[in-house]
């Protein structure tokens, strides 16, 4: 039987909810493009109920002990001693939500004799040293597309949130103010200006396709190109590369994955071509971004905003220059776990243990590593490599 060592991030500081927000989320009969939506053999738990947190368990403890297995849940996953540093020597599947990641790193994986499965509750495996996964040959997957549409939505709300200027506007009507200009004086209406994606995967093209009603000049660069009919259907213009784009872009928003290929790939020399005063929106990952680079852009004018919810490390210290910095609408890491993308990770995390257990293959659109090399999604979107160096530092939130 085995050990399942899961970590989540805690409880609200009120306590874990008595009862639910509303009585239901909406059933959703597939994902855009046809993929079907996690197949467990069924569930354990109420869509739309806190799961991701540690009382919530993502709905896995009565499967897992009633098939005689042990399940481990901890918030306490930075420094050494942290529970998930002992409890990981013995375990055979680790499982993490990229919100609250719990760095895989080679010593920890090398540390993990028993490892044989890493699985992401949700999207994004660069927590996990996919070099070290390949070289000790253990199994990776995520669950992919869960919550693709829930960050798309987080894009739109931030594009708007920026360029509108909301969050200072918000902040006069709290402070008892109604200071028109005072919001006024950096606000600006997103129609007619150019939005570029870099990517146009499940969230990249699902952002275009939201902006499309607000009459905005929609631009991407990925390594593959979509497919006439998407372009056309769009009015899209493709860049082969980032510069291009960004260069033409009003606000440029980021969503590929992290892995060397792009890890700092919003440098000082990138952001100096771009616009004067365009936004960023990065929900993809923290690290593709150079932290004190969009802090001088922000300082010089260079860029007029920057949100998103990704950081390096997470939680980033106290002291991350991201939490103060100019023009910002920096939110925790929260775009994918909303209730709804909630339950459908929960569920792929069921379906995978499911057919892991019963040696069954998993579903190849939720294979990053497998069999010692890039499988699956993975072997698509990701280059070989690493992207968890520095990650150390995550132990400092604890420590302040
Ligand atoms: P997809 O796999 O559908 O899309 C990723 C896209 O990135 C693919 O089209 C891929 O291109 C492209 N890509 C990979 N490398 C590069 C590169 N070097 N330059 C340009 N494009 C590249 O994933 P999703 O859209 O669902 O998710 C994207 C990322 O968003 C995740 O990896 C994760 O980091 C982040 N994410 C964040 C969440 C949050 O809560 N904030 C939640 C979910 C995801 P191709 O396949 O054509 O090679």
């Amino acid at each position: 039987m085995a050990k399942i060592l899961c970590v989540l991030y805690d409880d609200p500081i009120a306590g874990y909810p008595k009862s639910l927000i509303r009585d239901g989320i909406p059933v959703l009969s597939g994902y855009p493009g046809g993929q079907t939506l996690p197949t467990p053999s069924k569930i354990d738990f109420t869509p739309g109920q806190l799961l991701g947190s540690v009382s919530g368990e993502l709905g896995l403890r009565k499967f897992l002990e009633e098939a005689g297995h042990e399940l481990v849940v901890t918030s306490d996953k930075d420094g050494e001693g942290s529970t998930f540093d002992r409890e990981l020597v013995d375990a055979e599947v680790v499982i993490s939500q990229p919100f609250w990641p719990a760095y895989l790193t080679a010593e920890r994986i090398a540390k993990a004799k028993n490892l044989k499965l890493a699985i992401t509750a949700g999207i994004g495996s660069d927590h996990v040293d996919l070099q070290a996964a390949m070289q000790h040959g253990v199994t990776v997957a995520e669950v992919t597309y869960c919550n693709s549409i829930s960050v798309s939505e987080h894009v739109v709300m931030m594009i708007l949130g920026l360029v509108r200027n909301y969050i200072p506007s918000y902040q006069w009507i709290v402070k008892g103010g109604w200071n028109i200009a005072d919001c006024v004086e950096r606000s600006y209406d997103v129609e007619g200006m150019t939005v570029g994606t870099v990517a146009a995967g499940r969230i990249g093209l699902a952002v275009l396709r939201r902006l499309h009603p607000f009459d905005m000049k929609l631009h991407y660069m990925d390594r593959h190109r979509l497919p006439k009919e998407v372009e056309e259907e769009l009015n899209l213009t493709y860049h082969p590369d980032v510069e291009s784009m960004v260069k033409v872009c009003d606000v440029v928003t980021i969503n590929c994955p992290l892995h060397p290929e792009t890890e700092n790939l919003f440098n000082e020399t990138l952001i100096n071509k771009m616009k004067r005063g365009s936004y960023i929106v990065n929900t993809a990952r923290g690290k593709i971004c150079d932290r004190d680079a969009i802090v001088r852009a922000l300082e010089s004018g260079q860029l007029a905003g920057y949100a998103g919810d990704v950081w390096f490390p997470q939680p980033p210290p106290k002291d991350h220059p991201w939490r103060t910095m100019m023009h910002h609408g920096m939110t925790p890491h929260i775009s994918g776990s909303s209730l709804s993308a909630q339950s459908r990770y929960a569920a792929g995390t069921r379906e995978i243990l499911e057919c892991w257990f019963a040696g069954k293959p998993l579903r190849s659109d939720y294979l990053i590593v497998d069999g010692g090399k890039l499988a699956g999604v993975g072997a698509h979107s990701y280059s070989e490599g690493n992207a968890t160096g520095g990650s150390e530092e995550a132990a400092k939130f604890k420590m302040a």
